[in-house]
């Protein structure tokens, strides 16, 4: 069963920490809850918690320091730096090199550290089971001239013992003695830890499993609003693997997207500043070509069937005529992109809805196809 596992390559430090903190919240949690009764404060520590340290992972690990779409304070660096090692998820510097391979490697299996073809688990956590230390590191040499970012480099383990475990223990302590103690390390600490771990860890797993691709289907990475509302926004993955430099990931006004409103917001305090957006053209060019290239396919997949149905091809006939505008918009747009001239909100708004019509369109005919194909 395991003969497949090369075990003298294994980080048993890594995986004991991840199998011991795992089976200590799902054991322990019902345990002390059964032994010292239900405690409401408890909840609320668990919950600021995991938005503190969850949002240091999602805006400052990821969006901030892997990607750069915005600069930051140092508060804010300090206070991701910080909460960001009490998620137990390695340096931002660490963090931030694997997460620049997956997006440049996304889907090959020697290089992207979390390839989805790998297997769900591989990608969920399987590949920090195998990730050994020291590491080279060579694609974040920008982020080495942070000294703040160094600093946190060094000393993450100590950090986030301290920021991670002590502080919700002593939190606990401080509210109800040695029963709270417990409760804020087990609760506000390891239960806390965990659950946002396997949060970040699904944007690995199921963000490469579920959900649609309205803007590349060539990556595996997908947009979903129900993975959005565990990640605080990270969910609309395709967008993201698309433009990935855009401080937002949930682009549309109303997806999903807390680290999009929290950057939004930190820009309002003067506290971020240069965040990035992938101009409006580019979106709609992207959407565009992809429903295109989905509807010629179902075009041709049809035409093939030969089907007498009158309705389908009916509806065949608008599919058609529907591409080819799309075809003619694609032109336009990408001549408007290439000339980086500003297209006019309506003009915008115009290819929306004809991509969205496509797009019903599309599920038309899916609905239609079992009865005729
Ligand atoms: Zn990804
Ligand atoms: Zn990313």
């Amino acid at each position: 069963m395991f003969s497949n596992i090369p075990f003298n390559r294994v980080n048993w430090f890594t995986s004991g920490f991840l199998i011991v903190t795992f089976l200590t919240a799902v054991i322990g949690t019902p345990l002390y809850f059964f032994h010292f009764g239900f405690d409401p404060f408890l909840i609320v520590l668990f919950v600021a918690y995991f938005i503190a340290t969850g949002m240091s992972i999602t805006l400052g690990y990821h969006r901030l320091f892997a990607h750069k779409a915005f600069k930051a304070s140092k508060p804010v660096k300090l206070f991701t730096l910080i909460f960001g090692a009490a998620a137990f998820e390695d340096s931002a510097l660490d963090w931030a090199s694997d997460h620049r391979e997956h997006h440049k490697h996304v889907d090959h299996e020697d290089d992207d550290p979390y390839a989805i073809s790998k297997g769900f688990f591989w990608a969920h956590m399987g590949w920090i089971f195998f990730k050994l230390y020291p590491r080279e590191l060579t694609n974040v040499n920008d982020l080495r001239k942070d000294p703040l970012v160094m600093w946190q480099h060094k000393h993450h383990q100590i950090i986030g013992v301290l920021a991670g475990l002590v502080a919700p223990a002593l939190i606990g302590a401080a509210y109800n003695g040695w029963v709270g103690l417990l409760g804020g390390f087990l609760i506000g600490g390891i239960a806390r830890l965990v659950a946002v771990q396997h949060c970040t860890f699904f944007i690995n797993s199921l963000c490469h499993t579920i959900g649609n691709r309205p803007y590349d289907a060539s990556t595996s990475a997908r947009d979903s609003w129900i993975m959005a509302i565990f990640t605080f926004g990270e969910g609309y993955h395709n967008y993201h693997h698309s433009f990935q430099h855009d401080y937002r990931n949930g682009v549309k006004s109303w997806q999903w997207d807390p680290t999009k409103w929290a950057i939004w917001s930190l820009n309002k305090l003067g506290l971020a500043e240069d965040l990035r957006r992938v101009p409006e053209e580019k979106i709609v060019l992207a959407e565009l070509r992809e429903t295109h290239r989905l509807a010629e396919e179902q075009l041709v997949k049809t035409k093939q069937w030969n089907i007498s149905c009158p309705d389908y091809k009916a509806a065949m006939r608008t599919l058609s005529e529907m591409s080819e505008k799309l075809g003619e918009g694609y032109s336009e747009l990408e001549q408007a992109v290439s000339d980086r001239v500003d297209l006019s909100r309506e003009k915008i708004s115009y290819w929306r809805e004809q991509v969205a019509e496509t797009v019903e369109q599309l599920s038309v005919m899916d609905r239609l196809q079992p009865a005729m194909a």
